[in-house]
């Protein structure tokens, strides 16, 4: 005789747990009420084999909130005495609606065995349950019975044997109940992990989800702790606050809502779907929406939309935006005299800094249009359709989610992306997800796509976006299924995606949800990106040119100078204070015009001016006036040739100018310029320094004073390195090159240093080798 085995008989009423425990007891029971309340309480005893089962009957319930009396004696029985199993007897019939209950002990933690009875009912409703797969998507065994006749009996006790006799630790299942929820939940469990809750054996993260339900007995336990009792009723009040303004629910709501659309999720795949049911709208809309053929067309469009509306939306504000950052550029050219101040502000903060916030009317749509896709449901259906995708390539149905936060549409971080990875179990596919998630299109990248799509491609927009993502998530697929065959080979864990019901968004929440990520863009830009193009300015100012090389400029200055006091200009011109003061004069004429201070003056600047526009010599300006000005002319284009070449110069001799001439070698191959190197190099510190950076060095290197206020796209599309095809793999390169710092130290804390290196040398490397490949190919195919 072994030790007794202690099960606990739960279901909901009606699911037939009076005639299971009948047939298995014998009706030998022991009637009796649970103390101090008159809930009764039957008591039986099998003999199975060589084992003892104590079998006790809880009250037949829903669910396991402290509504009713029933529930919370139901409960408490399974916290306090902790059973050894819990026999969950499902109505096979109505499936959906006992698997809520069945969900509810997972959640505890507890052992769970499911008695699917009712299958002759279920059988006869014509309702086909693969039994199999239901048992291994929910991680708990499965078996079929009919009380009613004894049938399957013996199995259910076999398995509870065998079951109770590994003694299984208390393995509490993790529900996602939506990310604003998912984040307090995880703070108010640390709250509640760094108190003295663990000594009760209770699971912290339910203790969490039930506080979040205003289940009142387990807020009574928070007393015992005031000060920790207050901060987290804080937080409670804070998320009520935030759901009820963007989806209009409690968050009592919202955790059934996730429960039950975990439960869908079930059934969709274990159920054949039997259309006498009574279908809620949801479901009518998933048939559709899920429809194996039709879902995936569907997704696609969606996308294609998304970005579509994106570019349409924020074409003017992108424009309003970018002109406003070249006129404050511009503003502080004027205002602060030449030097390093000027450069500092002018070419490091407004153009680095300028050229990320820049796109905050493109991000600002992007979220938005992500938040209806979010707040509306749809986003969990995408998350289900991958989750068939995702186990072909080695990943799991979870790893979708990280995929997404990572900016699987694009516009999301790679950093919480990784964080999100934690709730893969299994470790193998965990590091997988974690190794891929860098691949997806984050905010950070997502100018530097803009600017290049402007630039090279501006007739497809919304097409090379979509590209863009389909490339991405290919390279993420195909690298997971290569890392799982390699050195993450492994078992796939089985897993459901929670699809809550559909919701019409609500026009303040989707602004809520949207602000939260635009703000967080614009922090960075402020803050982190900052600090870093202040950095790389510096870098790409110091140490200047070498005195010699100076001298030579200088000497080519004086040149050109004197070639003007010798030509036909030098009757008005024939030193250098005059031609600083008509320098002078017709700066204020572009700008203000002033009454002729001084007739030889006037009489230059409109003859230099008619010339400018190519306009016929007008009749009153004489000849050597003409002539003049084409000297004049001349001596400015050569003089700003000059400084391009001088501030070029200045460039490659500064520090960053060094590293990107070095890996010219390496990159030349790939179309990359020493400047491209230099911002790809930022970007290891952050994704955004990118288009900083490459702003900072053509404005830095700029060959023509002319065009200072135009966009950097229109810098780039007219340099002559640049093309369509130099753009298509810059874009690839940085889809797929290293994880940018925050992220390698977010993998360095979830997975160990060891592979945040691993991460940085494989990604860098595969980009370069794609990056190559597609290069030879396209150039060899004539591109
Ligand atoms: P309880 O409320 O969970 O205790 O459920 P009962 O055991 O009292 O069962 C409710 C009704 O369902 C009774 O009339 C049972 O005879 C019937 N019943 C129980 N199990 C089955 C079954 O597997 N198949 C069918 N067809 N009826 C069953
Ligand atoms: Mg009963």
């Amino acid at each position: 005789m072994t030790r007794p085995i202690t099960i606990a008989l739960a279901g909901n009423p009606n699911a037939g747990k009076t005639s299971l425990f009948n047939h298995l007891t014998g009706a030998r029971a022991h009637v009796g009420n649970y103390p101090g309340v008159t809930v009764e309480t039957k008591q039986g005893t099998v003999h199975y084999h060589q084992h003892q089962i104590q079998v006790v009957d809880l009250p037949g319930t829903y669910s396991l909130t402290a509504y009713s009396m029933e529930e919370l004696v139901a409960r408490n029985y399974i916290l306090n005495e902790r059973p050894d199993l819990v026999v969950d007897v499902v109505d096979a019939a109505n499936l959906e609606r006992n698997l809520y209950l069945a969900l509810q002990f997972m959640e505890i933690g507890v052992p769970v065995v499911i008695a699917l009875n009712m299958m002759d009912v279920a059988e006869a409703r014509g309702l086909k349950i693969d039994v199999e797969r239901l048992s291994e998507l929910l991680g708990v065994a499965v078996v079929p019975t009919v009380a009613r006749d004894r049938r399957g009996l013996d199995q259910l006790l076999d398995t509870v044997v065998r079951q109770a006799k590994q003694c299984p630790a208390w393995t509490p299942k993790h529900i996602r109940y939506g990310p604003d929820l998912d984040i307090k939940i995880n703070e108010i469990s640390s709250l509640l992990a760094e108190g003295d809750f663990q000594r009760d054996q209770i699971p912290i993260r339910w203790l969490a989800v039930k506080i979040l339900e205003g289940d009142q007995e387990i807020i009574k336990m928070l007393d015992r702790e005031p000060t920790r009792a207050k901060k987290i009723k804080n937080l409670v009040v804070e998320v009520t606050r935030h759901l009820r303004a963007t989806l209009d629910d409690e968050p009592e709501g919202v955790i059934a809502d996730h429960r039950y659309g975990y439960i869908t999720s079930l059934t969709k795949q274990t159920v054949a779907v039997d259309r006498n049911n009574r279908q809620s709208v949801s479901d009518k809309i998933d048939l559709l929406v899920l429809n194996r053929l039709i879902g995936p067309f569907l997704l696609l469009a969606v996308l294609y939309a998304v970005y579509q509306f994106t570019f349409l939306i924020s074409e003017w504000p992108v424009a309003w935006f970018e002109f406003f950052f070249a006129w404050l550029g511009d503003l502080a050219r004027m205002i602060i005299p030449d030097g390093p101040v000027q450069s500092l502000i002018a070419s490091g903060i407004i153009d680095g800094v300028g050229g990320v916030l820049g796109f905050v009317p493109l991000i600002a749509v992007m979220f938005f249009a992500i938040a209806i896709l979010e707040d509306s449901g749809y986003m969990a259906r995408i998350a289900f359709m991958m989750d068939r995708i995702m186990r072909t390539f080695g990943l799991h149905g979870n790893s979708v989610l990280a995929l997404m936060i990572g900016g699987g549409i694009s516009g999301g971080c790679a950093v919480p992306g990784v964080m999100a990875a934690r709730t893969l179990r299994d470790p193998k596919e965990r590091l997988a997800t974690i190794l891929v998630t860098p691949f997806m299109n984050c905010g950070a990248k997502l100018p530097i796509f803009v600017v290049l799509i402007a630039a090279f491609f501006a007739g497809s927009r919304a097409g090379m976006m979509f590209l863009l993502t389909i490339l991405a998530w290919g390279l993420a697929f195909i690298s997971a299924r290569i890392l799982r065959w390699t050195i993450l080979k492994g078992e796939h864990t089985p897993f459901v995606m929670e699809l809550p019901p559909y919701r019409m968004p609500t026009f303040k929440g989707l602004l809520i949800h949207a602000w939260e990520r635009i703000w967080q863009y614009i922090k960075k830009a402020g803050t982190v990106i900052l600090a870093i193009s202040i950095i790389i300015w510096a870098m790409m100012t110091y140490p200047g040119l070498p005195a010699d090389l100076a001298r030579v400029f200088d000497f080519q200055k004086n040149q050109i100078e004197k070639e003007l006091f010798f030509s036909p200009a030098a009757a008005v011109l024939p030193d250098r204070s005059s031609l600083d003061a008509f320098n002078r004069y017709l700066a204020d004429q572009d700008t203000a015009p002033t009454p002729p201070s001084h007739e030889p003056f006037h009489i230059l600047a409109r003859a230099i001016m008619n010339a400018r526009d190519g306009q016929a010599a007008t009749s009153d300006l004489t000849s050597p006036y003409q002539e003049a000005a084409r000297a004049y002319l001349r001596y400015r284009s050569l003089q700003a040739e000059l400084d391009a070449a001088s501030r070029q110069a200045q460039l490659r001799h500064s520090f960053a100018g060094r590293i990107g001439l070095a890996l010219e070698g390496l990159t030349r191959p790939l179309g990359f310029d020493w400047r491209t190197n230099i911002a790809l190099v930022g970007g290891f510190a952050a994704k955004e320094v990118i288009i900083a950076t490459l702003g900072t060095a053509y404005s830095l290197s700029d060959t023509d004073d002319q065009t200072t206020d135009d966009s950097l796209s229109k810098k780039l599309a007219s340099e002559p390195g640049w093309n369509a095809r130099v753009a298509f793999i810059l874009m690839l390169f940085v889809i797929m090159y290293s994880p940018c710092f925050v992220t390698l130290v977010t993998i360095a804390r979830e997975a160990g240093w060891k592979w945040a290196l691993f991460s940085m040398t494989y990604t860098t490397s595969l980009a370069y080798v794609v990056c190559l490949i597609v290069s030879v190919a396209s150039r060899s195919l004539g591109f």
